[in-house]
């Protein structure tokens, strides 16, 4: 992806550089070729070129660029299991995908990490952004996941003769396991995703508190993966299973719903980022009814929410990592409503919005293992800014209307807001 040429300066709103810092009141920055040059109070900015473009905040929020840090391209209004893989043709979903990654971008969010995707479309989608043959956010790729024989996602009946492959790895064992892993580096993925848990959605086989990999599986994912300069997550919602990743080294857990005291230490030993996706639960126990979801998938959902929003609390306190990112894509969280997840964090689980904009900027850099090029306002890094007219710290869910945007920018391109369409 091109880096802007020339200096931009951003001024009349506050600054929030996503380091945790509090806001700089009536700030500026300045951007050349592309990179932060100054982030700080306007009063004490350097002096500009004569030929400078500027941005109106409109006393709002000059803030870094959203970064989703559990994306799934390729889901598209999913109403039911079957919907994840078998609803339309890879080519379709290839388009479906590219709209999305447009539609994030147009959100505010300049970085995802995919949670995984239908075939390889996640790995040709970055390489279609990076070379600005579509519009989307930076992107790290995860593929194809994987997940042990009967477990969460082998749900179609073999009488179908329906093959998974197209969505995920199906194992039985080590030797399988780094097979799949495998098949991955040569796919070119940089996440691992896989399933080392149930979920509530499948109250019947793979419920959140059965396990869906043994520990010898897992083990076997990490120690090819890691071989090859992949890292690895999981889908982790059973005590169990969030021990058993921590202790086979995984990079990141999703979910990390039902932490006790010794998944914690264990979690905060290795400093391993958590990413909650709460936002989907709630929305699942809401307009469960509506999509006719049964009453046990419902009450595991309110189990895995108040489980989930417990753990993230206790995991922020102590220290710990969370990014922000939500499953997005089903029929009741579909793509664009990706901050609905950021308001969740303030008004139900009790973080400041302060705390929500530093996991959903600067953690879910780190998470991608980009934090030193993007993720924060800070002197040498990339311009990925999001400017907004409104002060998002006093009501974060101004981040939910994208009518609010003045500019999206990613290496100080404007890509999308109102200041990238001419009639605005
Ligand atoms: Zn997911």
């Amino acid at each position: 992806m091109k880096t802007a040429t020339g200096t931009t300066v951003f001024t009349n709103g506050q600054l929030i550089d996503g380091t945790g810092k509090p806001p700089v009141a009536d700030a500026a920055l300045i951007v050349q070729d592309g990179r932060i040059a100054y982030a700080g109070p306007v009063a004490q900015a350097p002096p500009l070129p004569p030929a400078v473009r500027r941005i109106d905040a409109r006393g709002g929020t000059i803030m870094p660029g959203l970064v989703e840090a559990h994306w799934h391209p390729t889901y598209f209004n999913v109403a039911a299991l079957e919907d994840l893989d078998i609803k339309y043709p890879v080519e379709y979903v290839t388009l479906l995908a590219a709209h999305n990654a447009r539609l994030a971008l147009e959100c505010g969010y300049t970085a995802a990490r995919s949670g995984g995707s239908l075939f390889n479309i996640d790995v040709w989608l970055k390489k279609a952004i990076e070379t600005e043959i579509t519009l989307g956010p930076r992107l790290a790729a995860s593929g194809r996941e994987i997940c042990g024989v009967g477990g969460l996602m082998d749900w179609n009946p073999d009488f179908r003769k329906i093959g998974m492959e197209g969505l995920v790895l199906l194992i039985n064992g080590a030797d399988e396991a780094r097979a799949a892993v495998r098949k991955l580096v040569k796919d070119g993925i940089e996440w691992v995703k896989t399933y080392p848990t149930g979920d509530a959605a499948a109250p019947d086989s793979n419920d959140h508190h059965t396990l869906c990999m043994t520990f010898e599986e897992m083990h076997a994912v990490v120690a090819t993966a890691h071989n090859h300069g992949l890292k690895v997550t999981g889908h982790c919602r059973a005590t169990q299973g969030i021990k058993n990743a921590l202790k086979a080294g995984y990079d990141c857990l999703e979910h990390g719903t039902f932490m006790d005291d010794e998944a914690l230490e264990m979690l905060l030993a290795r400093n391993v980022p958590v990413v909650p996706a709460l936002q989907f639960e709630h929305a699942s126990i809401v307009h469960g009814p509506e999509f006719r979801m049964g009453q046990k998938v419902i009450d595991g959902h309110k189990e895995t929410l108040e489980g989930g929003a417990e753990s993230a609390r206790r995991i922020l306190t102590a220290g710990g990592r969370l990014g922000m990112g939500g499953d997005y894509g089903f029929a009741w969280t579909p793509h664009g409503t990706y901050a609905k997840e950021l308001t969740f964090f303030v008004k139900h689980v009790g973080l400041s919005p302060l705390q929500v904009l530093t996991c959903a900027t600067r953690t879910g850099a780190e998470i991608m293992g980009r934090s030193h090029e993007f993720g924060t306002l800070e002197p040498g890094k990339l311009a990925d800014v999001l400017v907004v007219d409104r002060d998002v710290l006093a009501d974060i869910s101004v981040l939910e209307d994208r009518g609010h945007f003045i500019a999206v920018v990613q290496g100080g391109a404007i890509k999308a807001g109102k200041l990238a369409r001419p009639e605005a």
